[in-house]
């Protein structure tokens, strides 16, 4: 059955699994066997296709648009809530889709492939606030929050300040106790979706004199008296996606505002941001395939020297290497995302993929400019956007140098034992 409730309903009458994927997947797989990764399920493969659709239909007419005015376009949000993509993995009874995780990158990654910053608005909503409401919130915060995340606002998740990136939990907001109540002082930077959520996670300190121990997450709705949004930053890429300032000036929240557990924000921060990372990295190889996917035609049309360009070693050869690390990049991701959703151990691989994905993805879309020549350097197509767009995936969610120690750490471990 497919799992997806309200995705693309119009769409779904009008979308055919490629014949010979679906024999793929019924003929050679039994229950037990082990998927090769690269096949998909009929439910994903029925989503991919219907993502695209959306995307290529819905979407990429406006992708300019939401490029100059840098925001995400009223009726493309609209669409997003419409189809369920505000709450892929949500359960049904929240208004939710109800899907598995690998589905929700499978969505990322189409989304990408169109317009990455739709992607990013999509993905960090749903996997970083989404997915913490999902797995730490009281039945209470479920049914108010979760509900109004599928339907009707975004959400953003604070972390990062002016002075706390990278080294994220000497943080300096606080939440100060008050009677029944907690006040939050402090500012957030770079906080994406914050333009347009109607909540917002934040981490704040409710005891510093335990260091990143007092640090716990707080639910504080867009309306509370004290909160404020700067204007979004203005950004090399992902430009429709609105990254802002949020301050919290006396923001008082009741205690029941706490999301988990009081304390126990680091650990709810660094654990969601490792799944965080299968997304960024489902993102970037979605702006890889749709930079190839806008580039080789080209270049199976273009003539110099009397011969399509393709034709010329130089250039094939090229393509082939980049294709085959994206491929390779590709593999990580589901990879991840398939370990995840089995409840298997993935913070390895949700780094590696993470930081493969957005290297290749930063050289891919550079040599696609070089493969277009001169009109690849020009607005009027797609490669120099989604040059710039790469650029954010070794940096946010744990820049490439984050991941790395990541997986140092880890290869360390495996080899003390
Ligand atoms: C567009 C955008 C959207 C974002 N969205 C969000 C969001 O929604 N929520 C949120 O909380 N944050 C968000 N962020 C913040 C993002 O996660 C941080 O920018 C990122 O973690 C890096 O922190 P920083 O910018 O302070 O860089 P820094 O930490 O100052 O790093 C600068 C450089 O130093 C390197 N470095 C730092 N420490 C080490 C070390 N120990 N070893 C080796 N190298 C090191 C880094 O790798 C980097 O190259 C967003 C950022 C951007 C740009």
């Amino acid at each position: 059955m497919f799992p997806l409730r309200r995705v693309g309903s119009k769409i779904l009458k009008q979308w055919r699994t490629p014949a010979a994927a679906v024999s793929q997947t019924q003929k050679n797989f039994s229950s037990e066997a082990p998927r090769p990764l690269s096949v998909l399920t009929e439910d994903e493969l029925a989503m991919k296709d219907t993502i695209r659709k959306l995307a290529t239909e819905q979407i990429a007419p406006l992708v300019k648009k939401m490029e100059d005015e840098h925001k995400i376009d009223e009726t493309v949000r609209q669409m997003l809530f419409d189809n369920g993509l505000m709450g892929i993995e949500t359960p049904v009874e929240y208004s939710g889709s109800g899907c598995g995780f690998l589905t929700m990158m499978l969505v990322v990654e189409e989304l990408s492939k169109v317009d990455p910053a739709v992607a990013a608005y999509v993905d960090i909503h749903n996997t970083l606030v989404n997915s913490l409401f999902m797995k730490l919130g009281t039945e209470e915060q479920k049914k108010k929050y979760l509900t109004n995340l599928c339907t009707k606002y975004a959400g953003s998740f604070c972390l990062t300040e002016p002075t706390s990136g990278s080294d994220a939990f000497s943080l300096k907001t606080v939440a100060k106790k008050d009677g029944k109540d907690f006040v939050i002082n402090g500012s957030k930077m770079w906080i994406s979706n914050s333009d347009v959520a109607g909540v917002f996670l934040v981490m704040a300190n409710a005891d510093p004199s335990k260091g990143y121990k007092g640090i716990t997450c707080f639910i504080v709705e867009r309306e509370t008296p004290g909160l404020s949004v700067a204007k979004p930053e203005n950004k090399l890429g992902i430009r429709a996606s609105g990254t802002c300032m949020v301050h919290f000036d006396n923001v008082r929240v009741p205690e029941e505002n706490i999301l988990g557990e009081y304390g126990h924000g680091y650990k709810y921060a660094a654990g969601f941001l490792n799944e965080g990372r299968i997304g960024i990295a489902s993102q970037m190889i979605g702006l890889s395939q749709g930079c190839m996917d806008a580039t080789i035609p080209y270049t199976l049309e273009r003539k110099q020297f009397g011969k399509k360009i393709y034709d010329f070693q130089g250039i094939s050869y090229q393509i082939a290497h980049l294709q085959t690390q994206l491929e390779a990049a590709r593999l990580l991701t589901y990879n991840a995302a398939r370990l995840k959703e089995n409840g298997m151990d993935f913070v390895k691989e949700a780094a590696m993929a993470k930081y493969f994905a957005s290297e290749i993805a930063q050289t891919l879309t550079s040599k696609c400019i070089d493969f277009m020549g001169g009109v690849g350097f020009t607005r009027d197509f797609p490669q120099e956007k989604f040059f710039r767009d790469a650029k954010i995936g070794t940096i946010y969610e744990g820049t490439s140098n984050m991941q790395l120690q990541t997986i140092a750490k880890l290869i360390e471990r495996e080899y003390k034992q």
